[in-house]
């Protein structure tokens, strides 16, 4: 089975199978995009890796694909328990972020109050990524890979989703560094995103991933992501040990979420402007009825700008440099 051709070919629904590997490894189609892998002897560790949560963003779907092709030939050893998920099929079939609302804005229950295709795919989504973090794995892993819309003067770059009284992880830091990820930036608080729901409801490590930029299926040179690829691999072959401590990776901080109120609502960033482009004092980065936000301090970015949002909806963040504080951060 091709699993993004079968996935695209079934973009609501696709009937639940099961086969075993050669080697003993069992793969279960739950539904159209939900691909559960387990390893023959019972896993410690379990890996979800998501995707296509947005439909436009191809190149993490080629990434999975390529994944499990990888484990399908018997190349790649499966050691964790593992979960794919292409997030929203009929969206990629469109070549669209999504159909009707924002998938990443749905998670924790923010499905219920709505009727939409991904509010239902949101709760799908929910309930197999609950019984998949069931029981009790010494490990949960949740890595949601996504492309952005703009450029970015951090090609890859992660965000960490907001964890309350919970620590950061400096191994989980140095992984992401390994797997050339050039910066992280810590939510500052709760979200719909896939990843704040893993994060917040499993205990699960869990990050949004950046990877670059967005292109059309079949525009992507895959050797961009090998880095990425490698330590993916390492994840599901279970030969991560998550033992270093980060070196190089930016630190950054939310300064303001910066919220769409009425349809006055203006973004002052040129169009071509990359994501984390620095910015002096004083720069007016948004206005709206009432509101304006120029930047405090010297060195503050703007991430993830997009004015065309229903008003009450993120428009931008502002965030700024800040050093991992060690109080808050465990092994
Ligand atoms: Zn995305």
């Amino acid at each position: 089975m091709r699993f993004l051709e079968h996935t695209l070919s079934h973009p609501v629904h696709a009937k639940p199978q099961s086969l075993v590997l050669s080697n003993g490894v069992s793969v279960t189609l739950i539904d159209t995009g939900l691909l559960r892998i387990s390893p023959p002897e019972p896993a410690n560790q379990r890996v979800l890796i998501s995707c296509g949560i947005h439909g436009n963003e191809t190149a993490p779907m080629e990434i999975v694909d390529h994944l499990f092709q990888e484990i399908q030939s018997g190349k790649l050893a499966v050691v964790s328990d593992v979960l794919f998920i292409i997030g929203n099929p009929p969206a990629a079939n469109r070549a669209e972020r999504f159909i009707d609302e924002n998938l990443n804005r749905l998670f924790s229950g923010k499905h219920e109050t709505s009727t939409t295709a991904e509010a239902k795919r949101a709760s799908l989504i929910e309930q197999v990524t609950r019984t998949f973090f069931s029981g009790q794995p010494t490990r949960r892993l949740h890595y949601d890979l996504h492309t952005a819309i703009r450029g970015s003067k951090l090609d890859k770059f992660a965000v960490y989703p907001y964890l309350h009284q919970r620590k950061w992880s400096l191994t989980q830091l140095a992984f992401l560094e390994s797997c050339g990820i050039e910066g992280v930036l810590f939510s500052n608080q709760p979200s719909g995103t896939y990843s704040y729901f893993t994060s917040n409801e499993f205990g699960a490590h869990s990050f949004t991933l950046e990877l670059g930029k967005v292109r059309k299926f079949g525009d992507n040179d895959l050797s961009n992501f090998s880095a990425v690829f490698d330590g993916l691999k390492r994840l599901i072959s279970g030969n991560e040990s998550f033992q270093e401590m980060p070196r190089t990776i930016q630190t950054f901080s939310v300064v303001e979420e910066v919220i769409k109120r009425t349809e006055a609502f203006q973004l002052h960033i040129d169009d071509n402007a990359e994501n984390f482009t620095e910015f002096c004092q004083g720069t007016l980065l948004a206005s709206d009825v009432g509101y304006e936000y120029r930047t405090h301090c010297d060195g503050e970015r703007f991430v993830f700008p997009i004015s065309n949002v229903p008003c009450g909806q993120r428009a931008m963040l502002v965030v700024a440099p800040t050093s991992i504080p060690f109080t808050h951060t465990e092994r």
